[in-house]
């Protein structure tokens, strides 16, 4: 079983005296940096000018100062940028301004453990990681809850960038949630994988197999969309509070018959094996490398594919229905 820590575990004293540089003040960077000052601890913002993320940390009291300045004043350096610009922003802007016993830390393993960045000889690589956006940890710690985290040392971390990662993991609100010990391999590739095969790639597309069959047998597409993406959260929030159990107790027995015996025919042994062939090009960096040379080419693929995507008729039929929605809060991209 995972070695989960709290609260008593961690002693806020190990940041006592050092300053954290939040690099990014986007999603993750602008809780970070407020829940961390909140905790009593010394916080420098690094944030280039010119956009909205820039006046969002004025506005929150920070003087924020370029990534090469945050790095240099930082005693722990936390990089929380977009995974795709961090390792050219790392070499380009915060390697060089690292000074040995300082401390490299992120909150998504993928560049660290696909070698985009390296730390220099006497830093240590830490992560700590909560489990939910941005937006929630900081409206949870100000609640005065937490979201549970993931924390992972690099091999030749020492015991002292340990119990910083615990202080750390404190000053956000992650030991209120838990935090649970990790690698950053398991912590990366778990992430990925997750992604990849249920929470955004294959629930999109079941949503939208489940809604093109029912239009393409005739019926309305309003109804359609309700059946196959709308009543989802309803589902995902009994799985969420009570696990499938729940889902099945409070579901008719009609539906939870239709469960047991047609699930297994959506996802069956060919969609297990493509899973497990999706983990090991994960495991192997094959979609690293994808991901990061995608990227090296100004991401066309990526671009066209989102640009088709944008336009699926579920997407459509949706945005009409929410606006009659009151209660939804209502996002449009
Ligand atoms: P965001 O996309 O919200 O970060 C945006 C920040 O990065 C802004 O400050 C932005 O500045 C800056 N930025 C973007 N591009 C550049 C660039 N080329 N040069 C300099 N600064 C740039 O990131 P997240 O907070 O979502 O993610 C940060 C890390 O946290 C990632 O490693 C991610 O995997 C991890 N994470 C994210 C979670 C989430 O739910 N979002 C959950 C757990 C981990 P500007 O406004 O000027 O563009
Ligand atoms: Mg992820
Ligand atoms: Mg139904």
């Amino acid at each position: 079983a995972a070695t989960i820590y709290y609260d008593k575990d961690a002693d806020l004293k190990a940041l006592a005296g050092k300053t954290v540089a939040i690099i990014g003040y986007g999603s993750q960077g602008h809780a970070h940096a407020q829940n961390l000052r909140d905790s009593g601890v010394k916080v420098v913002v690094g944030q280039r000018p010119g956009g909205p993320n820039y006046e969002l940390a004025v506005s929150h009291g920070f003087e924020p100062v370029s990534a090469e300045e945050a790095a240099k004043q930082g005693d722990v350096v936390n990089i929380l940028l977009p995974d795709e610009v961090q390792g050219d922003v790392y070499r380009n802007s915060i390697r060089d301004n690292l000074s040995p016993g300082n401390i490299l830390m992120c909150s998504h393993g993928f560049n660290v453990h696909f070698g985009q960045v390296v730390a220099p000889k006497g830093v240590d690589l830490l992560l700590v990681a909560p489990k939910g956006p941005g937006h929630l940890v900081r409206s949870e710690f100000v609640a005065g809850g937490g979201v549970p985290c993931l924390i992972a040392l690099d091999d030749d971390a020492s015991e002292e960038t340990f119990k910083i990662g615990m202080a750390y993991a404190k000053g956000i609100g992650g030991t209120r949630g838990g935090v649970i010990r990790t690698t950053f391999a398991e912590e990366t590739e778990t992430d990925l994988f997750g992604e990849q095969a249920v929470l955004c790639g294959g629930a999109a597309a079941l949503v939208k197999a489940g809604y093109e069959t029912l239009v393409e047998a005739g019926y309305q597409p309003e109804m359609a969309y309700f059946e196959c993406m709308h009543e989802l959260k309803l589902i995902v929030d009994l799985f969420y509070q009570g696990g499938l159990n729940y889902m099945r107790y409070s579901v008719s027995n009609t539906a939870e018959f239709g469960d047991y015996t047609r699930g297994p025919r959506i996802v069956t042994d060919e969609t297990k094996a493509e899973m497990k062939k999706i983990l090991s090009e994960i495991q192997n960096g094959e979609f690293a490398r994808e991901w990061i040379l995608e990227n090296k080419a100004g991401a066309p693929a990526f671009k066209a594919v989102r640009r088709r995507e944008r336009n699926h008729p579920v997407e459509q039929v949706g945005k009409e229905l929410r606006k009659m929605m009151s209660w939804i809060e209502e996002k449009e991209v």
